[in-house]
């Protein structure tokens, strides 16, 4: 076989073991993946349907290239590539606990006030090491962090991910409308301040227990309310007081240069955290 770096894996190299959950673009399973001389890894394997367009191919290499620049306890690792073949493939680290979403709505009304404060806290951790690598998300949700077997937070999905410091999207296609910050909405800037309010409304699904934001409001009807009228969701109820002055006082503001940044949030966060102790 031709020679391949770690990177480049060969499809032989992974056994698919079962399903784990369903991607737009293919199905996502959890396999063994043999790093020759017959030891075995666990990993999560991304697939990508071989009928794709060539933009959604695009689109799973870009992940897979910007994700590979990572490395942070609260981001998930990508592993490696296998691309030689279809269906084509992205290793990454397992995350037994599957979508925060799920799980929110599954425990609803079960979730501690300090577990979730914790799941605020590792994503502002997550979100703070990719601030500082400029590294623009794009889709922060809950739908998005995924957990491991410890329910640690891992930030995942780097399918709309870039790290040009300001994007200008003219598309703006099937864009998550409920968590883009108000530019975004008007002239379809997206920068690390626009990540910052999607980490908001983040917050707001972890202590709403992953209830949809702006409930009974279609997208155009959010975007008008928060756009034109400075409507704000209300913090959720349970949520402590610091929660929400965060969200409306620092987060939810206007103005991207005067919203806080993420560094700030994960301090502020942190603030909260060692309290509870
Ligand atoms: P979408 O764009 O619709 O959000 P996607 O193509 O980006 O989907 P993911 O959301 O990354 O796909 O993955 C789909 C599902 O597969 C997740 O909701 C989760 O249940 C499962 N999954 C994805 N990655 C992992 C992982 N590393 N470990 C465990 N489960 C995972």
């Amino acid at each position: 076989p031709i020679e391949r770096s770690p990177w480049m894996i060969n499809h032989d190299s992974i056994v698919i073991v079962k399903k784990l959950g369903e991607g737009a673009f293919g199905e996502v399973f959890l396999a063994e993946f043999e790093s020759g001389k017959g030891r075995k890894i666990e990993v999560a394997v991304k697939t990508m349907r071989s009928e794709a367009t060539r933009d959604a191919r695009l689109k799973f290499m870009k992940e897979a290239r910007l994700m590979r620049k990572y490395s942070h306890k609260h981001v998930v690792k990508i592993l490696g590539v296998a691309v030689h073949e279809h269906p084509l493939m992205l290793t990454m680290e397992v995350c037994h606990n599957g979508a925060l979403l799920s799980y929110l709505r599954k425990n609803a009304g079960k979730i501690d006030l300090r577990e979730k404060l914790r799941f605020c806290v590792e994503a502002s951790d997550g979100l703070a090491y990719l601030e500082k690598k400029q590294c623009i998300h794009r889709d922060i949700a809950a739908r998005n962090c995924l957990l491991s077997s410890k329910m640690e937070l891992k930030i995942s999905d780097f399918g709309m991910s870039d790290d040009r410091s300001i994007i200008h999207d003219d598309t703006l296609n099937k864009v998550p409308v409920k968590w883009l910050a108000p530019e975004t909405l008007t002239d379809k800037i997206y920068s690390l301040k626009s990540d910052v309010w999607a980490f908001g409304v983040l917050i707001w699904e972890i202590y709403s227990d992953g209830s949809e934001p702006y409930k009974g409001m279609s997208n155009v009807q959010a975007r008008a309310k928060v756009v034109s009228q400075g409507y704000r969701m209300p913090s959720p109820a349970g949520a402590p007081k610091e929660i929400g002055d965060l969200l409306h006082q620092k987060i939810w503001v206007k103005n991207p240069a005067e919203r806080i940044d993420m560094t700030k949030c994960q301090k502020k966060l942190h603030e909260m955290w060692e309290k509870t102790k």
